[in-house]
């Protein structure tokens, strides 16, 4: 799928739409989610254009991969989150139902969460 600029991730990134920001330097942007299902619910993004984690993890450069991941861990730590843990989740493709083409996590905590999977969409990830 290409990406498509028009997407609402594109337009926070160029500022076109406000955003909380929880963290950011010239690769990732971390900001909270419009809709939280969780009280804690962040979603980090890389600033450059990827449409999902698929998309990601093949196109972007080893370096670039790992250090996304590696501050999507920091910024747990930066929440408080590491010592009662957290969910991260990646909507990838057409059966995840991912609604914003441009690669996110989602992490979420701040209260205990049900079992990942055995629900249907969204309700799966933070019941
Ligand atoms: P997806 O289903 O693509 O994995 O998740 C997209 C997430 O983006 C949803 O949790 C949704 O609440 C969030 N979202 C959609 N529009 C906005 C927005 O304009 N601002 C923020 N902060 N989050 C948004």
């Amino acid at each position: 799928m290409a990406y498509d600029n028009d997407n609402i991730f594109a337009k926070i990134l160029r500022g076109e739409i406000p955003n909380t920001t929880v963290y950011e330097d010239e690769n990732i942007l971390a900001f909270n989610d419009i809709s939280p299902r969780t009280p804690i619910h962040v979603l980090v993004i890389p600033k450059r254009p990827y449409v999902d984690m698929d998309d990601f993890v093949i196109n972007g450069t080893p370096e670039e991969v790992s250090n996304f991941y590696a501050k999507v861990v920091e910024i747990t730590h930066q929440l408080g989150l590491k010592e009662d843990g957290y969910r991260l989740v990646a909507n990838t493709g057409k059966n995840s139902g991912q609604l914003v083409p441009h690669f996110h996590i989602h992490i979420m905590s701040g209260r205990q969460l049900g079992e990942a999977g055995m629900t249907a969409g969204m309700k799966g990830i933070d019941s």
